[in-house]
């Protein structure tokens, strides 16, 4: 092929690739076989080099979505590894660390801010007024708390409970993330403003991205009001319970098999 028309071959294709990204498209199908008459004219040139997949041959325009790889680590070994932990000043205030617990092979995981009063003397997630109101939550769901798993961004109670500062959730957060990568939930609901904004790291508030799956590696993320919230305000629980619908909607149509 003459080197003008290898040009504007290239150059078209690229524009018709522009446009089918500005039309939402994320990536296209290319065959690895070359076309026989294309491949029958050209000369024998040495391979490309191998780490350049076909695929990927205008990856600028197309980035890979990042996957979560599946963690062969145990809960066991992770709270080994946070033990007595002073790694943040939320260390000097608390009774317990509190840990994620549930069902280690769940499909389903709620995550949450910090531990609050009661949860810091019995070290377990979401056991006081707003931890009865999640369980409701799930058994309206038609799921069992023990099916789940729960935990928090920061495993220690801020004192008076205010929310976390952004480098006590940077400090603890590593340890939830290897967690969802041992556990790999196929989706995670994120209970209010911070633990949504602290797993997602979006700038977006809760009221804007509640009711819509968002996602985390491949993983399907739904915000929604966090349930100490629904006590001091019960009209959000009509949002919620449309929220959760649609995580039960989900899980119904993605049955999974290997669990
Ligand atoms: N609120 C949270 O965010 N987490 C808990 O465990 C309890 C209350």
């Amino acid at each position: 092929m003459a080197s003008e028309e290898l040009i504007k071959l290239v150059s078209e294709t690229k524009k018709q690739l522009e446009h089918l990204r500005v039309l939402g498209v994320e990536g296209i199908q290319l065959s690895t076989v070359a076309a026989p008459a294309i491949a029958a004219a050209e000369p024998k040139t040495p391979a490309p080099a191998p780490s350049a997949p076909v695929t990927s041959l205008f990856g600028d325009l197309t980035p890979a979505p990042v996957k979560l790889t599946k963690s062969t680590e145990t809960f066991e070994q992770i709270h080994a590894e946070i033990g007595d932990c002073t790694r943040c000043p939320l260390h000097l205030e608390r009774t317990h660390v509190v840990h994620t617990e549930g069902n280690r092979n769940a499909r389903l995981m709620f995550v949450g801010e910090a531990p609050g009063a009661d949860e810091d003397v019995q070290a377990r997630p979401f056991v006081g007024r707003a931890g009865q109101l999640l369980t409701k939550i799930i058994e309206a769901i038609g799921m069992k708390r023990e099916e789940v798993l729960i935990g928090n961004v920061n495993r220690c109670r801020p004192p008076g409970n205010r929310a976390p500062m952004p480098d006590e959730a940077s400090t603890c957060k590593p340890y939830l993330l290897r967690e969802i990568a041992v556990v790999q939930p196929e989706v995670i609901v994120v209970l209010g403003n911070t633990a949504m904004k602290n797993l997602l790291g979006t700038r977006e508030g809760i009221t804007r991205l509640r009711g819509n799956f968002q996602d985390y590696k491949g993983i399907k993320v739904m915000p929604t009001f966090h349930p100490a919230y629904l006590l001091r305000d019960p009209s959000k629980k009509r949002e919620t319970w449309e929220d959760l619908k649609k995580v039960r909607a989900y899980l119904d149509s993605h049955r999974s098999t290997d669990r």
